[in-house]
């Protein structure tokens, strides 16, 4: 950020530096034109005092002197015709200079050889003479002073608008590149800090919503990305711990089935649903015959061995949709959402069948056999609401253990099987007049 301005700073610099060093080398030129030309009109002063000298002595020291004088003078106009010069004026002025100066020669000459008293009236007109050329020589030498000055005067006004330009393009550009500059540390600013800490903001707000399956995805390279890091486990924890929370809030812990709260919640939205799209939902209460005898001849242990094989076997043989429960010790619910009486008989029957069948291995490499009674209900056939939806099941189980066990029994209704059924392969006949009949014998 710094090297655009540190570039600005250098370049400004060196400007103001060339734009000075231009003013001091005018100021130089100014000196090198002007100091011969104070020499010449001082050299001219001289000249005009040593020729009055000359004129009134005759003395031969001031005639080596004009000499000496007159060499010097030469010296200067060669040294002033050579030095260059902007005003175009100044070399026709300085040659019209050096002809008043050859002419003044001319004269004096002309005077020295005809010093006789009889050239009185001619020597005092060359004098005259004399005297009008240097006079002449040294005003033009003046407007020539003058003219270089005025000229020198408007070209340092010139370089002063041409500097103050430069401070000016300086500035703008100063400031130009600190506008852009402070723009884009804005933007970058908001994209490296703001545009993150945004995404971490609206990630925490969803993790505090409940929405712990969000992930925050950054890619930073930063601390800010190590923080992402760092809730984005947090909220995997949580999620693990919830879910851990929630099985062991609807789940048995011994048979892995819904438990009884879980089913009480799932038979209300099952009713619900069933009462909005109009259709049935059947209830099954499943409950092993003499269970309290398998504990108490095998164990606890294989007791529980028994509940978790008939868990499994009814987890395995009812649909995906429906939902089996633990209603509570030897006592299983299972939900038939879609289900009307027959449906929910046929699958009563095949459970039925398929506990009294299968082996259960309990401890020690043993296997015992068990059988169930159960009782179904349906709504809205045989019931409005969901407590008498259970109480039916549960009269119908009822009636099942009163009729001898090992039978499915339906609520309100006396069904007679008349042949034993092939598990699931065909539905019985129902009809109201005697009491039900499984279709497999007792054990
Ligand atoms: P019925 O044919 O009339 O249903 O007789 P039952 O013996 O099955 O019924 P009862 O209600 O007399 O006995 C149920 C037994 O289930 C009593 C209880 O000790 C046992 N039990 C309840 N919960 C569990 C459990 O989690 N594990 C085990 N092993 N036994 C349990
Ligand atoms: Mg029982
Ligand atoms: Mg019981």
């Amino acid at each position: 950020m710094t090297i655009p301005l540190l570039a600005i700073a250098i370049g400004s610099y060196l400007s103001f530096e060339r734009a000075i060093e231009t003013f001091e080398n005018s100021e130089s030129r100014r000196l090198e034109e002007l100091f011969p030309l104070d020499r010449l009109e001082d050299s001219l002063m001289k000249a005009s005092r040593l020729l009055k000298d000359t004129n009134d002595s005759r003395n031969g020291q001031s005639k080596d002197n004009f000499e000496i004088l007159s060499r010097e003078i030469e010296q200067t106009f060669t040294q002033l015709l050579r030095t260059p010069s902007q005003l175009a004026e100044r070399r026709s002025l300085i040659l019209g200079i050096q002809r008043e100066w050859q002419e003044t020669k001319g004269k004096r000459k002309q005077f020295a050889t005809d010093l006789t008293p009889a050239n009185r009236a001619s020597q005092q007109r060359l004098r005259s003479q004399i005297d009008q050329h240097l006079e002449i020589a040294i005003d033009d030498i003046r407007r020539l002073n003058k003219l270089l000055t005025n000229f020198q005067m408007i070209d340092n006004q010139n370089r002063a608008t041409e500097i103050k330009q430069q401070v000016r393009t300086a500035t703008i550009l100063t400031g130009t590149v600190t506008v852009l500059m402070g723009m884009g540390s804005a933007y970058f600013l908001a994209r490296s800090i703001l545009k993150p800490l945004k995404r971490l903001n609206v990630g925490v707000a969803q993790f505090g919503e409940g929405e712990l399956s969000h992930r925050i995805h950054l890619e930073t390279g930063d601390e800010l990305e190590q923080l992402a890091t760092t809730i984005n486990w947090m909220a995997e924890n949580l999620e693990k711990n919830q879910q851990a929370l929630t099985e062991l809030a609807t789940m048995d812990v011994l048979t892995g089935v819904f438990n009884r709260r879980e089913f009480n919640r799932r038979l209300t939205i099952e009713i619900e649903r069933s009462r909005r799209e109009g259709h049935s939902v059947s209830l099954l209460m499943v409950d092993i015959d003499y269970f309290k005898k398998i504990n108490d001849t095998y164990g606890h242990q294989s007791g529980d061995d028994a509940l978790r094989h008939v868990s499994a076997l009814i987890k395995a043989e009812v649909r995906p949709g429906d939902l089996p429960a633990r209603y509570g010790g030897e006592e299983f619910a299972v939900i038939l959402p879609y289900a009307d009486s027959n449906d929910a008989f046929v699958v009563a029957e095949r459970l039925r069948n398929l506990i009294a069948a299968q082996d259960i291995a309990i401890q020690d490499g043993q296997t015992i056999k068990a059988t169930a009674s159960l009782g179904c209900s349906t709504f809205p056939a045989d019931a409005e609401t969901e407590e008498a939806l259970m109480t039916e099941a549960d009269a119908a189980l009822y009636r099942a253990k009163r009729g001898g066990r090992n039978r499915v029994c339906i609520a309100q209704q006396d069904i007679s099987v008349t042949t034993d059924m092939a598990v699931g392969r065909s539905l019985p006949s129902l009809d109201r007049s005697g009491t039900q009949k499984s279709g497999l014998p007792n054990n």
